[in-house]
């Protein structure tokens, strides 16, 4: 028994001896970040950045992001997904006085490559205004629940609540045509509520439907949360590599090139080829071969050999 816990206790210290962990404390060790979301986002942002980190994440009260969009439409959103995210993360530093800032931001939508697949992409940027940079990452997924239906009732509804997460997700509901300014009933959970929300949006719609769309707001969609959490880890991740020229934080890939060559013929298809990563402070970038070390793409996937 006594030697089980040395022998654990070594392997304990061995770990942390190879470490995970960056041998140096980072750059941004001890100090704060602020997180602008009104939907609880810092459950899974603040641990993941801690523990890479030792960066505290805090959240300033009142904050209304809402101003900046919303995914119900009673506010538009203005400028790409980056555009945005870099907006609202400068409304919470403002708000908190602090030179760095986070913000994530949802988008939704069929995947134009496969079809009836919804897609989720997600943005989270990192903004450190002591060195002037923008640090960002990003992630698309097909584990989704965004979907939406027009329901006259209750039974109509089928499967849709199955597919959506219902109850463990959220749903919106709103009258189908006619009332663009009928506020939406948002963050239903419960059958009763549903019902209520579903005939009354249903008896004041011109075409006599409800529309009952998935909520896609964070704490409304743990799907949802499930990805930012993962982001929240790779922008992280990304937080602790350094420019090899300059030593600024983030570095990391910033696109893809196009171009993996067929395996039988060399001709270059459309697959990705090469990642680039860059520097976000200085001119430094670099080609870096996939994550998969995949040189060569299968012939299906060639003009040439499979026109
Ligand atoms: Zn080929
Ligand atoms: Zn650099």
């Amino acid at each position: 028994m006594g030697a089980m816990l040395i022998k654990r206790g070594g392997a304990r210290f061995r770990f942390r001896k190879a470490g995970r962990a960056p041998r140096t404390p980072g750059r941004y060790h001890g100090c704060a970040a602020v997180l602008s979301t009104k939907h609880g986002k810092e459950v899974v942002v603040a641990p993941p950045l801690k523990a890479l980190l030792g960066l505290a994440v805090q959240v300033p009260a009142g904050l209304d992001t809402d101003t900046l969009g919303t995914f119900t439409g009673e506010v538009e959103r203005v400028g790409t997904p980056l555009e945005v995210a870099a907006r609202k993360a400068r409304l919470g530093m403002d708000a908190a006085g602090l030179s760095l800032g986070l913000a994530s931001e949802g988008s939704f939508g069929p995947d134009p490559r496969v079809p009836f697949a919804p897609l989720h992409h997600e943005l989270m940027v990192f903004v450190d205004d002591r060195l002037q940079i923008q640090v960002v990452e990003q992630m698309t997924t097909h584990r989704t629940n965004y979907e939406h239906i027009t329901a006259a009732s209750f039974a109509d509804l089928g499967d849709f609540l199955d597919r959506a997460g219902f109850p463990s997700h959220a749903v919106v509901v709103r009258p189908n045509a006619g009332l663009k300014t009928w506020p939406p009933h948002k963050g239903l959970r419960t059958v009763e509520a549903l019902q209520a929300a579903l005939r009354e949006c249903a008896s004041a719609s011109r075409d006599g439907l409800a529309r009952v769309e998935t909520d896609m707001r964070a704490h409304m969609n743990p799907s949802r949360l499930a990805v930012i959490r993962r982001l929240a880890f790779r922008l992280g991740r990304r937080l602790l590599r350094r420019c090899p020229a300059c030593e600024t934080p983030g570095w990391g890939v910033v696109e893809v090139v196009k171009g993996l060559p067929c395996a039988e013929c060399g001709h270059p298809t459309g697959l990705v080829g090469e990642l680039v990563a860059a520097c976000p402070l200085c001119t430094h970038r670099a080609n870096r071969p996939r994550y998969d070390g995949r040189r060569a793409a299968p012939a299906r996937d060639c003009p040439y050999c499979n026109p």
